[in-house]
């Protein structure tokens, strides 16, 4: 097997405090460690940064399906798993992987400490399944890399105030990368999964989707919110509050991938960036509250609402995700609403930052919907996109559809920088 040499990534343009020269923070997705060959390639990956000369840090999700194994685990033995209980079972997975890729580092002759999230220093806010990073305190992490050490860190997970252990929600190992990469001044942030890049569409569904050599914040941000899962919203949210420079890319080829940057040097810009979609939402339909009432009661149980949409002066409808399901219904129960929910929808969302300045793109959308007779509901826009509901059987036609309308597989790459 040929591993590719690590090369550094060029140095920031931005200061950001204190910053240790060629720190590096690698984090490598479930596919990227899924059995132990994988294991020992991230390793090599790892070694050769360190010989390259970069302080090393690397950051790892759970072997392959390990998270949704653990989740079905746990409600084969409770209905509503306790969610303090849940924490603590779901962070297990980031430990065996991080635990596996520190052997198989020392096994290639390069000192290697894995540490769990807790150790590493994350403290969290104590919201169960989907805590936030409240401060990094980064001092034995520095110690390891002093000591020429390449420092392992369980993904996805820290602790509380009250020393609990608490995990970041799905996709939270790009959170714990980007915060230990603001942490600890990083060069940069290279978050290494089973694609190329940031696509033009999810790849699995429009097979000719292109790779975008770069994006915006403000446009990852966007698709990150609309599904696109390659980036966990709240990992881009801290990158761009923190300046950190990511840099999405293949754990199994060593050609350059998408960085997300928040200056927009592309020479030219493109007027869409990518159709993206998502079939992880609930919809619901609200009669009998108000939306003074409602969202701040849907706020307090932590449910992330998405789309709002007030049809009429006594409904409202609005989206949040499936596995917030059972905390939005116990809210409007509690409030006494008359309510329906439909699962059986999927978003469809158009993003591109050229959008502010090209008029007629909702009118190619719609259009091209028109024409596969596929009905949108619930359209909601920001400057930057435009978004719509299917059934969930029409959501890869409408995606395919849109890419090819927008021509977004022929586009010609426009390289970062
Ligand atoms: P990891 O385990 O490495 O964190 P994820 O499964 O979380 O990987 O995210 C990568 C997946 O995101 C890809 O396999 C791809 O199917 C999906 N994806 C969805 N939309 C996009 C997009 N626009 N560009 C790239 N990947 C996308
Ligand atoms: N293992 C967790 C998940 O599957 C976290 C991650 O992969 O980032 O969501
Ligand atoms: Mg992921």
């Amino acid at each position: 097997m040929t591993v590719s040499e690590h090369e550094l990534a060029p140095p920031s343009r931005r200061g950001r405090g204190p910053s240790h020269l060629g720190t590096v923070v690698m984090k490598f997705g479930g596919t990227s460690v899924g059995d132990p060959e994988r294991i020992k390639r991230v390793a090599r990956q790892l070694v050769a940064a360190r010989q390259a000369g970069a302080r090393v840090v690397g950051v790892v999700s759970a072997m392959g399906h390990t998270t949704d194994e653990l989740i079905g685990l746990a409600h084969e033995v409770a209905a509503h798993p306790d969610p303090r209980e849940l924490d603590m079972l779901l962070s297990t997975g980031e430990r065996i992987a991080c635990a596996l890729v520190a052997m198989a580092a020392r096994d290639l002759g390069h000192e290697a400490i894995s540490l769990t999230g807790s150790q590493a220093g994350i403290i969290t806010d104590s919201v169960h399944t989907k805590a936030k990073i409240v401060e990094v305190r980064a001092a034995r992490i520095h110690a390891a890399l002093d000591r020429e050490q390449i420092v392992l860190v369980a993904g996805f997970q820290g602790m509380s105030a009250t020393r609990d252990i608490t995990t970041l929600g799905r996709g939270g190992s790009d959170t714990t990368a980007v915060a230990l990469a603001t942490a600890l001044g990083a060069d940069a942030c290279e978050i290494y999964t089973d694609v190329a890049g940031v696509f033009t569409a999810d790849p699995r569904v429009v097979p000719a989707a292109r790779k975008l050599a770069a994006v915006t914040f403000e446009e990852m941000l966007e698709l990150a919110a609309a599904g696109a899962r390659v980036l966990q919203l709240r990992s881009v949210e801290f990158a761009r509050n923190h300046g950190v420079r990511l840099h999405v890319r293949s754990t199994f080829g060593g050609e350059p991938g998408t960085w997300v940057t928040e200056e927009d040097e592309r020479v030219e810009h493109a007027i869409i960036s990518a159709v993206t979609h998502t079939v992880e939402e609930a919809v619901y339909r609200v009669q009998g509250s108000t939306a003074d009432v409602l969202f701040p009661a849907l706020a307090d149980a932590h449910v992330n609402v998405d789309t709002i949409i007030q049809t009429s002066a006594d409904v409202i409808v609005f989206s949040a995700p499936l596995e917030d399901r059972g905390a939005t219904a116990g809210v409007l129960d509690e409030l006494g609403a008359s309510w329906s929910e439909r699962d059986d929808l999927g978003k469809v969302s158009i993003v591109g930052a050229g959008m502010k300045s090209h008029p007629g793109i909702a009118a190619r959308t719609f259009t091209t919907l028109h024409e596969l007779r596929i009905e949108p509901q619930f359209i909601s826009t920001s400057p930057i996109k435009i978004a719509f509901y299917v059934p969930h059987g029409e959501v890869e036609r409408a995606v395919q559809a849109l890419h090819a309308t927008f021509e977004l597989g022929t586009g010609t790459e426009v390289r970062h920088g």
